[in-house]
């Protein structure tokens, strides 16, 4: 069932959450909502679930209008970030609820509802908890619980929100891989908030980023982190070096140090972004964009992480290969010089075409 979201306003008060929000979710894909705190993601959620009402715009499933139906017309299962497991019932219990509550004539009969269930619980990996209380369980197993007591009633369209929010990062790390071999399995369109870059990036088919109810930039997980559609996209995607230059043509200048651009953009002044791993770190002057003096190393795991201190004031960061850092042979205090292996470049006047 795929989902279109047309035009879609909404104020609190005069707050603008949401300013012309356009996006459709294909049929079957896995789709992340990711922005910072406050920036729509839940209310544009909530507004296809039917929780919330637009000031206007339209939502259509599948291909239907389906703005103003009530929430409990629409078929979605939801997740959230908070188990909203019933404590006083069993695993099996909570899993068949949605089920068991219809009404006589399309309920399915005992022995269908425990098919079910147990073939969902399979599905999550926890039909062996079939009998315990959500007290009794991890975090990660109630979310995992949750999800299968949401897929019960067959939704058309499941919607997560944050839903490994609650839990600590290795637990996170290990359900987000869990939910992309799941969905791999069952392919019900979905819609994932998320404020995490990573977990955007890792799970989904395609990320949406937003920014003070504004849609950024929609695209393939790759697609966006390669090529960023603006200041804000780059920056929230990961940790960058900031630059000020200027373009010219094909290149990018900034003081001495010339970069080719693959475009031609035009002209004028820029803001040029390295990301820390883009930087090739070395011992001679040959084509730097900028030296500066080491000040931190950290060398734990197999990336190393350099802060280098430029003699303008400014604290550059740069990535290497532990086996890279192990020849350069680089002590704290000692002088290297930085040069760009690939930058996203924008025009400082706001056309950010480049
Ligand atoms: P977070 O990651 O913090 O949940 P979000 O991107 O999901 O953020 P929303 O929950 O969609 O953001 O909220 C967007 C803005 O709208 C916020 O500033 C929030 O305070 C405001 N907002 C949301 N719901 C209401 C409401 N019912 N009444 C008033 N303001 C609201």
């Amino acid at each position: 069932m795929s989902i279109e979201i047309r035009n879609i306003h909404k104020r609190f008060g005069d707050f603008v959450a949401l300013d012309n929000v356009n996006l459709t979710v294909e049929s079957g894909e896995l789709l992340a909502l990711l922005g910072p705190s406050g920036c729509g993601k839940t209310t544009l959620l909530r507004i296809i679930a039917g929780l919330e009402t637009p000031d206007s715009g339209q939502v259509l499933f599948g291909g239907e209008d389906a703005t103003h139906t009530h929430v409990s017309e629409r078929q979605v299962g939801f997740v959230f970030q908070h188990y909203a497991l019933f404590r006083h019932m069993t695993v099996f219990d909570n899993v068949a609820f949605g089920l068991s509550v219809r009404p006589r004539k399309v309920r399915p009969s005992k022995e269908e509802i425990r098919d079910k269930v147990m073939k969902l619980l399979k599905l999550v990996q926890l039909d062996w908890l079939a009998d315990a209380y959500p007290g009794q369980l991890s975090g990660g197993q109630r979310q995992r619980i949750a999800l299968a007591r949401s897929l019960a009633v067959e939704p058309k369209v499941l919607l997560l929100d944050e839903p490994f929010g609650a839990l600590d990062a290795k637990v996170r790390k290990d359900l987000r891989r869990w939910l992309r071999e799941l969905h791999d399995e069952i392919h019900v369109t979905s819609v994932f908030v998320t404020h995490d870059q990573e977990e955007a990036l890792e799970v989904s088919d395609r990320v949406v980023v937003m920014d003070h109810g504004r849609i950024e930039q929609v695209g393939a997980p790759d697609d966006i982190y390669e090529h960023p559609a603006s200041p804000f996209v780059t920056q929230f995607l990961g940790d960058v070096n900031l630059f000020h230059g200027r373009v010219d043509g094909s290149h990018l200048t900034i003081g001495d140090y010339a970069h080719p651009l693959t475009a031609t953009p035009g002209e004028g002044q820029a803001v040029a972004y390295v990301r820390p791993h883009d930087l090739i770190v070395s011992r001679s002057a040959d084509d730097a964009l900028a030296s500066g003096v080491v000040e931190h190393i950290h060398a734990v795991g197999p990336l190393v992480r350099l802060e280098v201190a430029t003699g303008d004031g400014q604290t550059l960061e740069a990535v290497l290969a532990k086996e890279a850092f192990r020849e350069l042979a680089i002590l704290p205090g000692e002088s290297v010089f930085l040069t760009p292996r690939k930058v996203s470049v924008f025009l400082a006047d706001g056309d950010y075409s480049i």
